[in-house]
């Protein structure tokens, strides 16, 4: 899907419109970014307390367009793109869908991002997230029952035969 579908979708799915509304909440000046993204500069709001956070073609920033449009940041800049092209998809049903996940990766993790299957699709590292957190003992647990066969022994283990 190209950057101008993306456009076209997320105005007509109303997440875009959504998106303005939360910049103008939060404070936040809207700029021009790149391939039809806006960018809502200095947002002000303490919630979420991500930097950057998107909503439909949207992409709150408490920094500068500039700051978040600089080479140096092209990572975060493509994460948040990626999260605009899930929108376009998904339009409001985004929002369960990413609230369940965001669920299910806290209940595994302890971070909002780790297991998140919207947040591995934009890239772990490029939104701050950690990479390489094991999942809770508990899980594991129900996770090992659920498999068939014997769950595999941890290294260093002594072998049966
Ligand atoms: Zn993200």
């Amino acid at each position: 899907m190209g950057p101008r579908a993306r456009t076209l979708l997320t105005a007509v799915n109303g997440t875009t419109v959504v998106g303005l509304v939360v910049a103008l909440a939060g404070g936040a000046k809207i700029r021009r970014g790149r391939d039809g993204v806006l960018i809502g500069e200095n947002y002000r709001r303490r919630v979420p307390p991500a930097t950057c956070f998107t909503v439909g073609s949207v992409i709150m920033c408490r920094r500068s367009a500039e700051w978040l449009l600089a080479e140096e940041r092209s990572a975060l800049f493509g994460h948040e793109c990626h999260h605009r092209g899930q929108y376009a998809v998904l339009g409001p049903l985004f929002w369960p869908a990413y609230w369940a996940a965001c669920g299910w990766s806290y209940t595994a993790t302890g971070s909002w991002g780790t297991r998140n299957f919207f947040e591995k699709r934009a890239g772990l590292h490029a939104g701050g997230y950690p990479t390489d957190l094991p999942l809770r003992p508990w899980v594991q647990k129900v996770r090992g029952r659920a498999a068939s066969g014997p769950p595999t022994p941890p290294p260093g283990s002594p072998s049966a035969d």
